[in-house]
């Protein structure tokens, strides 16, 4: 696991590039720190008097972009920012960018799962079909007109009620047969390797490396 430093990494004598990550997320931080490796040193906006901005984009590009260009605009610093949600077949896509607020604005992850079941009510499991998709972007700053956009899916389907008790969101009722079991019962780990976000994040990192950023 690599830690947060400051200036220069201590066991390679590296400079590490400070980049602020839009979000609050300290989850979401780990992960992508340890994706992309000691050269890179990740800092979450909040720590940096970042106040998040609405989502008003219509895609997950969008609203990452809007993230990323705002969190460079107010610190001057390099950003980094994801946006991510279910698409669902038999609901043309939806939840999709409304992912977390499917069931209302302050909707729980409970209510949101709750909703989900009802709209896909007596559906059998062949029309249950859904993924998740992530898009991570770098933008060097906030008006950079070439950012690095990396996406990423994981395709599974709805099962008709929730299981495991890991992961959050729509995890318990997100099944991967490949993988052999929902969202919330891999290990954090073994989800890294299939997710959506873990894909996305691995591609960035090659990204950054591919155009020396
Ligand atoms: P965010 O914009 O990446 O924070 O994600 C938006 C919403 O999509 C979350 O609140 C979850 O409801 C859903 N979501 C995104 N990724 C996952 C995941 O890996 N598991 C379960 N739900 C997810």
């Amino acid at each position: 696991m690599n830690t947060i430093e400051t200036g220069t990494d201590t066991r390679t004598g590296q400079d590490r590039r400070r980049v602020v990550l839009a979000t609050g997320n300290r989850g979401k931080l780990r992960e992508l720190q340890a994706l992309l490796g000691t050269a890179y040193e990740l800092v979450p906006q909040s720590d940096l008097g970042v106040i998040d901005i609405e989502e008003t984009g219509t895609t997950f590009t969008e609203n990452a972009l809007l993230k990323a260009r705002h969190a460079a605009a107010t610190t001057g610093l390099p950003a980094i920012a994801d946006d991510s949600g279910l698409e669902v077949d038999a609901l043309d896509g939806a939840p999709g960018v409304r992912s977390a607020r499917y069931a209302g604005v302050a909707a729980t992850d409970a209510d949101n799962n709750a909703k989900l079941l009802r709209a896909l009510d007596g559906l059998p499991a062949a029309a249950r079909t859904a993924r998740f998709r992530s898009v991570i972007v770098y933008v060097a700053a906030a008006d950079d007109p070439e950012p690095l956009i990396a996406e990423g899916v994981w395709a599974g389907r709805i099962l008709d009620a929730p299981r495991g008790a890991g992961g959050f969101g729509y995890d318990p009722l997100f099944f991967d047969g490949a993988a052999g079991g929902t969202g919330a019962e891999l290990e954090p780990a073994a989800k890294n390797r299939v997710s959506h976000r873990g894909h996305a994040a691995r591609q960035l990192g090659a990204l950054l490396t591919e155009r020396g950023r």
